[in-house]
């Protein structure tokens, strides 16, 4: 069938449950997703309490067609730093990760962190909600919808993905955790639950890719 709108997945943080549970159902689909990666992982793994992957682990990805993104070194909140340390958080991840697009830690931008961002990245992602196009109007203010344990639900994902598809937009979902069992934080969906949308987004005529391949097909 003729495909038309596009859907990219984005996982933040890098935690070692969404490469335990979310990667084996996504390579099954053959669903490329991004995984937006804080260069030290440790200090979020002791804030968050939570076992969060070594960005370098999560490098054997990329040739299986995943995007890798900066996420930050420290996954400060960027518009409170000093412009030397925002300078540093924004470059040095990129140079590390070979990342060409960011995902704002916490979701806080400003308009000095967004033109700071510009001279490294190709598109920044935020957490504000919306739908995007293609090609985006504001690369370094991508909308994207957060599912969290409060919001998701299949039939909710599945008919977000519907309209993707009827309105011919983009549609950033974004995960922080995929944990059957886990009740301890509001950031987690349920593997069951995300294995049943992938299945869905599989086999929907929308086109599933990184936001990379995205911003580059708009370019061309
Ligand atoms: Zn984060």
């Amino acid at each position: 069938m003729f495909k038309r709108g596009y859907i990219s997945i984005v996982f933040d943080d890098g935690y070692e449950a969404v490469y335990r549970n979310a990667i084996p159902i996504l390579r099954r689909h053959h669903l490329p997703a991004v995984i937006a990666l804080p260069l030290n992982g440790d200090k979020l793994a002791k804030t968050e309490k939570r076992a969060v992957r070594p960005w370098s682990e999560w490098l054997s990805l990329v040739p299986e067609g995943f995007e890798i993104a900066s996420h930050s070194v420290n996954h400060h909140n960027l518009t409170k730093l000093s412009l030397p340390d925002l300078n540093f958080e924004l470059t040095e991840s990129a140079k590390k990760l070979n990342a060409v697009t960011l995902v704002y830690p916490g979701g806080a931008i400003n308009d000095t962190v967004i033109s700071l961002a510009s001279q490294t990245y190709q598109a920044g992602r935020t957490i504000h909600y919306g739908f995007e196009t293609v090609p985006p109007r504001e690369p370094m203010r991508l909308r994207s919808y957060n599912f969290s344990r409060r919001n998701f639900s299949v039939i909710k994902a599945n008919l977000l993905a519907l309209w993707v598809w009827l309105t011919n937009s983009w549609l950033i979902e974004t995960y922080h955790l995929i944990d059957e069992h886990d009740q301890t934080t509001m950031h987690n969906v349920k593997t069951s639950d995300f294995n049943r949308h992938m299945s869905f987004l599989a086999r929907l005529p929308v086109q599933v890719k990184t936001i990379k391949d995205i911003i580059n097909l708009s370019k061309a």
